[in-house]
């Protein structure tokens, strides 16, 4: 029964359609409306083309916008005078020429897109702006990207808000005398509480206290098969999630030559 029922509907279906293309066969066959056809689909031809134009320059737009949203540059002067005498000061061991100033986009932990601002050495300037290009691109989540003059030059407050950032002049924590490296803007942290320093019992920032179980992967962590990790491995950076005597997870830093 029900399967009769199906070829019934089958056939009503199909005699529907053949009627209503035999319909439409009938008026396109007279001249005039062969002619008014032709019209209506060349107008329509041309609007279609119109809105391929328009799309295709948004597109170009929005491309363009990203590309011009990762620079780098020397310091501007509104940057210089956010810096000097904050994460820079006179005896630090590089000159404000020999740093620069970098802007990116980023996919935050709320999935949104933001701008963030970096200051690294010169000579690194142009691969961070390629590394940060290709986070973006894979939607690695980083959460903030903000100078550390925002937080006062402090690396703890900077931490305990899950900054990332790049140059402050200033010592290794717990080694007096000895500069870090990001005095010379060679040196960057990211997601500092999804990825903390450890050494023995101490974690810093203590907030990421959970994240020392590097097994339970979770939102911006860096992994080795993170597209973070590989995209300063390929350019010769060292990560100090790789470091025996300490993990410092958020860590990756560059050798150059500094003369
Ligand atoms: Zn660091």
């Amino acid at each position: 029964m029900k399967f009769n029922k199906i070829i019934f509907l089958v056939v009503l279906v199909s005699t529907f359609l053949v009627g209503c293309s035999s319909n439409s066969i009938e008026k396109t066959e007279t001249e005039t409306n062969m002619i008014q056809a032709n019209m209506a689909d060349s107008q329509s031809l041309e609007k279609e083309e119109a809105i391929e134009i328009v799309v295709v320059s948004e597109e170009k737009e929005v491309l363009e916008d990203v590309i011009d949203s990762f620079t780098y540059t020397s310091l501007p002067e509104m940057v210089i005078s956010r810096i000097d005498g904050v994460s820079w000061k006179k005896e630090a061991p590089v000159g404000l020429d020999d740093l620069s100033y970098v802007k990116v986009l980023y996919w935050g932990f709320d999935d949104e897109e933001h701008t963030g601002e970096l200051i690294v050495h010169k000579d690194v300037a142009e691969e961070i702006t390629e590394i940060f290009k290709e986070l973006y691109d894979a939607r690695f989540p980083i959460e903030k990207i903000r100078l550390i003059d925002e937080y006062d030059a402090n690396d703890d407050l900077s931490m305990d808000d899950n900054n990332t950032s790049a140059f402050c002049f200033r010592e290794i924590a717990g080694q007096k005398g000895k500069l870090s490296k990001h005095s010379y803007g060679i040196a960057i942290d990211i997601n500092p509480i999804q990825n903390p320093y450890v050494k023995g019992d101490k974690v810093s920032p203590i907030v990421g206290k959970d994240y020392t179980d590097r097994k339970n992967i979770r939102k911006g962590m860096i992994t080795k098969e993170s597209v973070c990790y590989k995209a300063f491995k390929e350019r010769g950076w060292t990560w100090g999630g790789e470091w025996n005597t300490l993990k410092d997870y958020q860590h990756f830093q560059k050798q150059i030559d500094l003369n």
